[in-house]
């Protein structure tokens, strides 16, 4: 494992080349920036990946109170294959205690919440459900239905 100022530099590195604009402006916002660190750190550890593994950025897509704040997209990138994951917080839990996995819907194809997640086994019976207990959409978060991210006429859409 590289030493903790190589770690830092390559820390930097990759909030200049993910988001410089923000990251350049962060003492204007210093407890939004807290925030952040604070949910990829809580993320991070509920999947065992480095903080540093976890990208974090405003949601385009999603608003709260009252359209006035934007939501946060985390995205953890795994380093050995690249492969890149996005959640939003649950925000019926505390802070940091859980998130909803955007993944494909199944009704339009756009990244909407799939699956509540708390713990690495949440997303584990997500990517591989038991195959002798249907709950197929038994667990999909009631965020689902109703995120803003769906296609117009998408079945799931609607709230229910
Ligand atoms: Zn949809």
């Amino acid at each position: 494992m590289a030493g903790l100022a190589e770690r830092a530099a390559i820390a930097v590195r990759r909030h200049r080349d993910h988001d410089a604009a923000a990251f350049a402006a962060r003492h204007r916002d210093w407890p939004g920036w807290a925030r952040r660190a604070a949910a990829a750190r809580a993320l991070a550890i509920a999947l065992g990946v480095s903080a540093e593994d976890v990208a974090v950025a405003d949601d385009l897509d999603r608003r709260y109170a009252d359209g006035r704040y934007p939501g946060m997209v985390l995205t953890v990138t795994e380093p050995v294959t690249g492969c890149a994951w996005r959640f939003i917080p649950d925000l019926t839990l505390a802070p940091g205690a859980g998130w909803l996995l955007l993944d494909q819907c199944p009704g339009c194809g756009e990244a909407v919440p799939m699956a509540a997640i708390t713990a690495l086994a949440d997303l584990g019976e997500y990517l591989a459900p038991d195959p002798e207990v249907d709950t197929a959409f038994d667990n999909v978060p009631s965020d689902h239905f109703g995120d803003p991210v769906h296609r117009p006429g998408c079945s799931h859409a609607a709230l229910t």
